[in-house]
């Protein structure tokens, strides 16, 4: 069976195009224009993810969202935030209501779906899959090998960590201290500027690979992965 999306949006524009590009890749949907709407849809069928709309008519996405996360019955669905804020600041305050993931408007209907799988396959495989790959890069979870352009790269526990994060949590921003929390956990010691020095040795093993790029400086917000070149 395929998954059900619920697309939440309350201009019919984007909301088509939304549903298009879903159906386009099997996905089925439901539509709702704004949060009554969503409850109502929501009565009958549990989504597998939400694409919520930040700003709708009446309650917000992000009151929501915080709702949705909040609620023990709806807070492992999956939710994706469309924004029109375009401040990398935004995202990040985005992803504090529980969000999943954030797409900024306008987007390209290959992000959507880049994102939309990525948020599927954390979400219903418990973020431990087997073997993942983005662009040049297939790392595999269990074994703790990482190939770029199908060669072997040698990486250390906590590169493989990062890289094992950023691969699973791609195309969004996280901020030094957020790295900090998920790849190291406890690390009321660990300066931020451990990430950088990280970042730049993960970057300098991927860079016979040509695959340093896909690590991404945020200015003054931290950093991304992303394999996608437009
Ligand atoms: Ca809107």
């Amino acid at each position: 069976m395929s998954a059900n999306i619920l697309i939440v949006e309350d201009e019919p524009a984007i909301r088509q195009m939304l549903g298009f590009t879903l159906a386009g890749d099997g996905y089925q949907f439901t539509e709702a224009g704004d949060v009554e709407q969503a409850q109502q849809a929501m009565g009958t069928l549990t989504p597998d993810l939400i694409l919520l709309d930040w700003m709708l008519p009446g309650i917000s996405g992000v009151d929501f969202a915080r709702r949705l996360k909040r609620d023990p019955k709806t807070s492992a669905i999956p939710i994706i935030m469309l924004t029109a804020r375009g401040s990398e600041n935004d995202k990040v305050k985005g992803l504090d209501t529980g969000a999943d993931d954030f797409i900024t408007k306008p987007f390209s209907t290959r992000e959507l779906l880049a994102r939309v799988r990525a948020v599927m396959r954390r979400a219903h495989t418990g973020g431990e899959q087997e073997v993942i790959e983005m662009g040049a890069i297939k790392l595999d979870s269990q074994t703790h090998r990482v190939l770029a352009n199908n060669r072997p790269v040698e990486l250390s526990p906590t590169e493989f960590r990062l890289l094992q994060f950023f691969i699973t949590h791609p195309e969004r921003v996280y901020s030094r201290n957020q790295l900090l929390d998920s790849v190291w956990g406890n690390h009321a010691y660990i300066e931020e500027r451990t990430v950088d020095v990280h970042i730049r040795r993960l970057r300098k093993l991927l860079e016979p690979y040509g695959c340093e790029a896909y690590i991404q400086t945020v200015r003054s917000v931290g950093y991304r992965f992303s394999a996608l070149t437009e």
